[in-house]
Protein backbone atom coordinates (compact mmCIF):
# COMPACT_ATOMS: atom_id res chain seq x y z
CA UNK A 1 0.00 0.00 0.00
CA UNK A 2 1.52 3.33 -1.00
CA UNK A 3 1.97 5.93 1.68
CA UNK A 4 -1.28 8.27 0.19
CA UNK A 5 -3.56 5.08 0.38
CA UNK A 6 -2.35 4.70 4.20
CA UNK A 7 -3.39 8.06 5.37
CA UNK A 8 -6.00 8.05 3.24
CA UNK A 9 -8.35 5.26 3.89
CA UNK A 10 -10.97 6.66 2.05
CA UNK A 11 -12.88 9.65 0.28
CA UNK A 12 -16.11 9.47 1.71
CA UNK A 13 -18.06 12.72 0.21
CA UNK A 14 -19.37 15.78 -1.15
CA UNK A 15 -18.41 18.28 1.92
CA UNK A 16 -11.00 23.40 7.60
CA UNK A 17 -11.60 22.10 10.46
CA UNK A 18 -11.68 18.46 12.21
CA UNK A 19 -15.12 17.13 13.03
CA UNK A 20 -15.32 16.18 17.17
CA UNK A 21 -15.20 12.64 18.40
CA UNK A 22 -15.66 12.07 21.51
CA UNK A 23 -13.91 9.27 22.61
CA UNK A 24 -12.80 7.54 26.21
CA UNK A 25 -8.99 8.37 27.44
CA UNK A 26 -9.12 11.17 25.16
CA UNK A 27 -8.48 14.27 26.15
CA UNK A 28 -8.66 17.79 24.66
CA UNK A 29 -8.26 21.22 25.28
CA UNK A 30 -8.75 24.84 23.43
CA UNK A 31 -6.88 28.14 23.62
CA UNK A 32 -6.57 31.22 21.52
CA UNK A 33 -2.73 31.63 20.00
CA UNK A 34 -1.62 33.16 16.99
CA UNK A 35 -4.38 35.20 16.03
CA UNK A 36 -6.49 31.71 16.35
CA UNK A 37 -8.23 28.66 18.38
CA UNK A 38 -5.66 25.91 18.70
CA UNK A 39 -7.32 22.68 19.49
CA UNK A 40 -4.87 20.09 21.14
CA UNK A 41 -6.16 16.20 21.75
CA UNK A 42 -4.39 12.99 22.73
CA UNK A 43 -4.77 9.68 24.11
CA UNK A 44 -3.32 9.35 27.14
CA UNK A 45 -0.54 6.34 27.06
CA UNK A 46 -2.23 3.94 29.61
CA UNK A 47 0.82 3.36 31.37
CA UNK A 48 2.17 6.35 33.06
CA UNK A 49 0.36 9.55 32.63
CA UNK A 50 -1.16 10.64 35.57
CA UNK A 51 -4.04 13.46 35.93
CA UNK A 52 -1.27 15.67 37.18
CA UNK A 53 1.11 14.67 34.36
CA UNK A 54 -1.48 15.24 31.90
CA UNK A 55 -2.14 19.08 32.88
CA UNK A 56 1.34 19.70 32.32
CA UNK A 57 1.84 18.20 28.85
CA UNK A 58 -1.50 20.72 27.69
CA UNK A 59 0.69 23.58 29.76
CA UNK A 60 3.74 22.52 27.91
CA UNK A 61 2.33 22.47 24.19
CA UNK A 62 0.46 25.87 24.44
CA UNK A 63 3.68 27.46 26.40
CA UNK A 64 5.30 26.21 23.16
CA UNK A 65 2.26 28.10 20.61
CA UNK A 66 2.50 31.17 23.11
CA UNK A 67 6.17 30.97 22.57
CA UNK A 68 6.39 31.25 18.91
CA UNK A 69 3.30 33.74 18.33
CA UNK A 70 5.10 36.41 20.80
CA UNK A 71 8.31 35.82 18.46
CA UNK A 72 6.93 35.64 15.21
CA UNK A 73 3.59 38.04 15.52
CA UNK A 74 4.67 41.08 12.96
CA UNK A 75 2.07 43.36 14.98
CA UNK A 76 3.44 42.80 17.74
CA UNK A 77 6.38 45.71 18.34
CA UNK A 78 7.91 43.63 21.03
CA UNK A 79 8.17 39.90 18.83
CA UNK A 80 11.61 39.13 17.49
CA UNK A 81 9.97 39.42 14.11
CA UNK A 82 8.85 43.10 14.38
CA UNK A 83 12.40 43.92 15.24
CA UNK A 84 13.73 42.15 12.04
CA UNK A 85 11.35 44.06 9.87
CA UNK A 86 12.78 47.14 11.10
CA UNK A 87 16.52 46.50 11.55
CA UNK A 88 17.25 44.14 8.26
CA UNK A 89 16.98 46.63 5.71
CA UNK A 90 19.62 48.54 7.34
CA UNK A 91 22.53 45.61 8.29
CA UNK A 92 22.15 42.09 8.76
CA UNK A 93 20.42 40.78 12.08
CA UNK A 94 21.36 38.11 14.08
CA UNK A 95 17.79 36.78 15.30
CA UNK A 96 16.06 32.56 16.30
CA UNK A 97 17.03 29.31 14.82
CA UNK A 98 13.33 29.39 14.62
CA UNK A 99 12.94 32.08 12.54
CA UNK A 100 16.06 31.68 10.48
CA UNK A 101 14.43 28.03 9.75
CA UNK A 102 10.69 29.01 9.23
CA UNK A 103 12.26 31.50 7.10
CA UNK A 104 14.48 29.26 5.12
CA UNK A 105 11.53 26.57 4.22
CA UNK A 106 9.44 29.61 3.03
CA UNK A 107 12.07 30.63 0.79
CA UNK A 108 12.35 27.22 -0.64
CA UNK A 109 8.25 27.36 -1.65
CA UNK A 110 9.25 30.66 -3.26
CA UNK A 111 11.94 29.08 -5.27
CA UNK A 112 9.15 25.77 -6.23
CA UNK A 113 6.68 28.42 -7.13
CA UNK A 114 8.24 31.03 -8.43
CA UNK A 115 7.48 33.71 -6.01
CA UNK A 116 3.57 32.53 -5.62
CA UNK A 117 4.41 31.92 -1.59
CA UNK A 118 6.35 34.91 -0.25
CA UNK A 119 6.20 36.12 3.17
CA UNK A 120 7.23 40.09 1.54
CA UNK A 121 4.03 40.09 0.36
CA UNK A 122 3.63 41.76 3.88
CA UNK A 123 5.24 44.51 1.99
CA UNK A 124 1.80 45.77 0.07
CA UNK A 125 -0.66 43.30 2.76
CA UNK A 126 0.73 45.25 6.01
CA UNK A 127 -1.85 47.98 4.31
CA UNK A 128 -5.06 45.66 4.49
CA UNK A 129 -7.17 46.24 7.26
CA UNK A 130 -9.86 43.90 7.02
CA UNK A 131 -11.91 44.17 10.22
CA UNK A 132 -11.74 47.21 9.08
CA UNK A 133 -12.78 46.47 5.43
CA UNK A 134 -9.77 48.53 4.43
CA UNK A 135 -7.49 47.86 0.82
CA UNK A 136 -4.67 50.05 -0.41
CA UNK A 137 -5.29 52.60 -2.67
CA UNK A 138 -4.03 51.94 -6.18
CA UNK A 139 -1.13 54.53 -5.58
CA UNK A 140 -0.10 52.69 -2.40
CA UNK A 141 0.29 49.16 -4.19
CA UNK A 142 1.82 51.09 -7.37
CA UNK A 143 4.28 52.43 -4.49
CA UNK A 144 5.14 49.14 -2.81
CA UNK A 145 4.05 46.26 -5.10
CA UNK A 146 8.03 45.82 -5.86
CA UNK A 147 8.67 45.31 -2.72
CA UNK A 148 7.20 42.37 -2.70
CA UNK A 149 10.44 40.15 -3.66
CA UNK A 150 11.85 37.34 -1.86
CA UNK A 151 14.77 37.65 -4.12
CA UNK A 152 15.52 40.45 -1.55
CA UNK A 153 15.70 38.13 1.34
CA UNK A 154 19.34 36.99 2.27
CA UNK A 155 19.78 34.53 4.79
CA UNK A 156 22.74 33.24 6.22
CA UNK A 157 21.59 29.92 7.97
CA UNK A 158 25.41 29.57 9.66
CA UNK A 159 25.85 33.33 11.03
CA UNK A 160 21.62 33.03 11.80
CA UNK A 161 21.15 36.47 10.37
CA UNK A 162 18.84 38.09 7.81
CA UNK A 163 18.95 40.75 5.66
CA UNK A 164 16.35 42.48 3.48
CA UNK A 165 18.13 43.85 0.41
CA UNK A 166 14.95 46.22 -0.07
CA UNK A 167 14.56 49.23 1.51
CA UNK A 168 10.35 48.78 2.73
CA UNK A 169 10.49 44.99 2.57
CA UNK A 170 8.58 43.72 5.37
CA UNK A 171 7.77 39.68 6.08
CA UNK A 172 5.17 38.25 7.31
CA UNK A 173 5.06 34.49 8.50
CA UNK A 174 1.24 34.29 8.57
CA UNK A 175 1.04 31.38 5.69
CA UNK A 176 3.45 28.69 7.61
CA UNK A 177 4.68 30.15 11.29
CA UNK A 178 1.20 27.84 12.44
CA UNK A 179 1.93 24.65 10.70
CA UNK A 180 5.50 25.09 12.17
CA UNK A 181 4.02 25.85 15.76
CA UNK A 182 1.63 22.24 15.30
CA UNK A 183 4.43 20.45 14.23
CA UNK A 184 6.49 21.59 16.88
CA UNK A 185 3.18 20.50 19.55
CA UNK A 186 2.79 17.30 17.78
CA UNK A 187 6.86 16.57 18.56
CA UNK A 188 6.60 17.75 22.37
CA UNK A 189 3.62 15.00 22.83
CA UNK A 190 5.31 12.39 20.96
CA UNK A 191 8.41 13.21 22.93
CA UNK A 192 6.31 12.23 26.19
CA UNK A 193 5.25 8.82 24.88
CA UNK A 194 2.05 9.91 23.18
CA UNK A 195 0.68 7.81 20.05
CA UNK A 196 -1.75 9.26 19.25
CA UNK A 197 -2.67 13.17 18.99
CA UNK A 198 -5.01 15.80 16.63
CA UNK A 199 -3.20 18.97 16.95
CA UNK A 200 -5.17 21.82 15.11
CA UNK A 201 -3.99 25.93 14.74
CA UNK A 202 -6.91 27.49 12.57
CA UNK A 203 -6.72 25.98 9.06
CA UNK A 204 -3.69 23.65 10.37
CA UNK A 205 -4.02 20.30 11.55
CA UNK A 206 -1.46 17.27 11.93
CA UNK A 207 -2.95 13.86 13.05
CA UNK A 208 -0.32 11.70 14.80
CA UNK A 209 -1.37 7.96 14.71
CA UNK A 210 -4.46 6.76 14.73
CA UNK A 211 -7.88 6.87 16.43
CA UNK A 212 -7.20 3.35 17.92
CA UNK A 213 -9.68 1.42 15.99
CA UNK A 214 -10.04 4.02 13.38
CA UNK A 215 -8.96 6.63 11.30
CA UNK A 216 -10.24 10.44 12.27
CA UNK A 217 -12.76 11.92 10.27
CA UNK A 218 -11.45 15.43 9.05
CA UNK A 219 -13.60 17.86 6.87
CA UNK A 220 -13.39 20.88 4.46
CA UNK A 221 -15.58 23.48 4.94
CA UNK A 222 -17.69 24.65 2.27
CA UNK A 223 -16.09 28.01 1.15
CA UNK A 224 -19.86 29.56 0.61
CA UNK A 225 -22.06 27.84 2.86
CA UNK A 226 -21.71 28.22 7.05
CA UNK A 227 -20.94 25.23 9.15
CA UNK A 228 -21.28 22.61 5.87
CA UNK A 229 -18.35 20.92 5.44
CA UNK A 230 -17.54 20.06 1.13
CA UNK A 231 -15.45 16.70 1.79
CA UNK A 232 -15.03 14.81 4.53
CA UNK A 233 -11.94 11.98 4.74
CA UNK A 234 -10.73 9.72 7.29
CA UNK A 235 -7.15 10.56 8.15
CA UNK A 236 -4.22 8.61 10.10
CA UNK A 237 -0.42 10.25 10.58
CA UNK A 238 -0.68 13.49 8.18
CA UNK A 239 -0.79 17.10 8.27
CA UNK A 240 -3.25 18.37 6.67
CA UNK A 241 -3.93 22.62 5.33
CA UNK A 242 -6.59 24.65 4.13
CA UNK A 243 -6.83 27.79 2.83
CA UNK A 244 -9.54 29.80 1.95
CA UNK A 245 -11.20 32.82 1.12
CA UNK A 246 -13.78 32.84 3.77
CA UNK A 247 -11.44 33.11 6.81
CA UNK A 248 -10.61 37.14 6.55
CA UNK A 249 -12.45 38.96 4.06
CA UNK A 250 -14.72 42.09 3.20
CA UNK A 251 -16.44 42.72 0.22
CA UNK A 252 -16.57 46.06 -1.52
CA UNK A 253 -18.46 47.24 -4.46
CA UNK A 254 -18.67 43.48 -5.84
CA UNK A 255 -14.98 42.81 -5.12
CA UNK A 256 -14.17 40.13 -2.05
CA UNK A 257 -11.14 41.48 -0.09
CA UNK A 258 -9.29 38.53 1.50
CA UNK A 259 -5.89 37.93 3.18
CA UNK A 260 -4.03 35.62 0.52
CA UNK A 261 -2.55 37.97 -1.66
CA UNK A 262 -0.98 37.77 -4.93
CA UNK A 263 2.56 38.39 -4.43
CA UNK A 264 2.36 39.72 -8.70
CA UNK A 265 -0.14 42.37 -8.12
CA UNK A 266 -0.55 43.11 -4.43
CA UNK A 267 -4.31 42.48 -4.45
CA UNK A 268 -6.29 39.14 -3.22
CA UNK A 269 -5.80 36.09 -4.78
CA UNK A 270 -9.05 35.27 -6.86
CA UNK A 271 -8.30 31.54 -8.54
CA UNK A 272 -10.00 29.63 -6.39
CA UNK A 273 -12.09 29.23 -3.10
CA UNK A 274 -9.96 26.70 -0.89
CA UNK A 275 -6.87 24.57 -1.42
CA UNK A 276 -6.21 22.12 0.97
CA UNK A 277 -2.90 20.16 1.26
CA UNK A 278 -2.11 16.65 2.68
CA UNK A 279 1.84 16.28 3.48
CA UNK A 280 3.34 14.63 6.67
CA UNK A 281 4.56 18.20 8.35
CA UNK A 282 1.82 20.45 8.75
CA UNK A 283 4.83 23.30 7.78
CA UNK A 284 4.86 22.20 4.24
CA UNK A 285 0.75 21.37 4.06
CA UNK A 286 0.74 25.15 5.54
CA UNK A 287 2.69 26.87 3.08
CA UNK A 288 1.82 24.89 0.40
CA UNK A 289 -2.12 25.44 0.81
CA UNK A 290 -1.62 28.96 0.53
CA UNK A 291 0.84 28.39 -2.14
CA UNK A 292 -1.71 26.47 -4.58
CA UNK A 293 -4.81 28.36 -3.42
CA UNK A 294 -2.53 31.51 -5.17
CA UNK A 295 -1.11 29.34 -8.11
CA UNK A 296 -5.32 28.59 -9.04
CA UNK A 297 -5.98 24.63 -10.42
CA UNK A 298 -3.58 24.03 -13.21
CA UNK A 299 -0.75 25.24 -11.70
CA UNK A 300 -1.21 24.38 -8.17
CA UNK A 301 -1.84 20.84 -9.18
CA UNK A 302 1.04 20.57 -11.38
CA UNK A 303 3.13 21.77 -8.35
CA UNK A 304 1.47 19.12 -6.20
CA UNK A 305 1.69 16.06 -8.77
CA UNK A 306 5.61 17.05 -9.03
CA UNK A 307 6.47 16.71 -5.05
CA UNK A 308 6.02 12.94 -4.20
CA UNK A 309 4.19 12.35 -1.01
CA UNK A 310 2.33 15.60 -1.18
CA UNK A 311 -1.67 15.99 -2.00
CA UNK A 312 -3.84 18.37 -2.94
CA UNK A 313 -7.88 18.75 -3.14
CA UNK A 314 -8.85 22.20 -4.30
CA UNK A 315 -12.42 23.86 -4.34
CA UNK A 316 -12.34 26.21 -7.81
CA UNK A 317 -14.37 29.74 -8.31
CA UNK A 318 -17.17 27.80 -9.08
CA UNK A 319 -17.19 25.75 -6.57
CA UNK A 320 -15.51 22.38 -8.31
CA UNK A 321 -13.46 20.16 -6.68
CA UNK A 322 -10.42 19.03 -8.01
CA UNK A 323 -7.97 16.27 -6.57
CA UNK A 324 -4.11 15.74 -7.17
CA UNK A 325 -3.31 12.39 -9.04
CA UNK A 326 -2.46 10.31 -6.14
CA UNK A 327 -5.64 11.19 -4.41
CA UNK A 328 -7.31 10.44 -7.35
CA UNK A 329 -5.58 6.88 -7.60
CA UNK A 330 -6.72 6.04 -4.12
CA UNK A 331 -10.33 7.03 -4.64
CA UNK A 332 -10.50 4.55 -7.78
CA UNK A 333 -8.52 1.76 -6.15
CA UNK A 334 -11.56 1.58 -3.53
P1 LIG B 1 -4.91 30.87 7.57
O1 LIG B 1 -3.94 31.88 8.14
O2 LIG B 1 -6.30 31.39 7.47
O3 LIG B 1 -4.79 29.52 8.19
P2 LIG B 1 -3.24 30.41 5.26
O4 LIG B 1 -2.38 29.35 5.80
O5 LIG B 1 -3.61 30.29 3.84
O6 LIG B 1 -4.56 30.65 6.06
O7 LIG B 1 -2.42 31.73 5.43
C1 LIG B 1 -2.91 32.97 5.07
C2 LIG B 1 -1.90 33.92 5.60
O8 LIG B 1 -0.71 33.80 4.83
C3 LIG B 1 -2.31 35.36 5.48
O9 LIG B 1 -3.04 35.78 6.60
C4 LIG B 1 -0.95 36.02 5.40
O10 LIG B 1 -0.41 36.16 6.70
C5 LIG B 1 -0.10 35.02 4.65
N1 LIG B 1 -0.05 35.24 3.19
C6 LIG B 1 -0.94 35.84 2.38
N2 LIG B 1 -0.57 35.80 1.09
C7 LIG B 1 0.63 35.14 1.06
C8 LIG B 1 1.53 34.76 0.03
N3 LIG B 1 1.29 35.02 -1.25
N4 LIG B 1 2.66 34.10 0.38
C9 LIG B 1 2.93 33.82 1.68
N5 LIG B 1 2.11 34.13 2.70
C10 LIG B 1 0.96 34.78 2.40
MG1 LIG C 1 -1.05 28.17 4.71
Amino acid sequence: MSLLATRLLAIVGLLCCIVPVAAAQWLHEEREYMGTKITVEYRLPKSTNTPVEADALFESVFREFQRLDLMMNPWNPRSELARVNREAATRSVHTTPEIIDVVARALHYSQLSDGAFDISFASVGQHYNYREGQAPSQDVLARDRDKIDYTAIQLDRDRREIRFLKAGLQIDLGGIAKGYAVDRAIAILSNAGVSAAVVSAGGDSRILGDMGDRARTVGIRHPRREGEYAVLMPLADTAISTSGDYERFFIKDGVRYHHILDPGTGESALKVQSASVLAERAIDSDALSTTVFVLGVERGLALINALPGIDAIIIDGSGRLHYSEELLLSVDSK
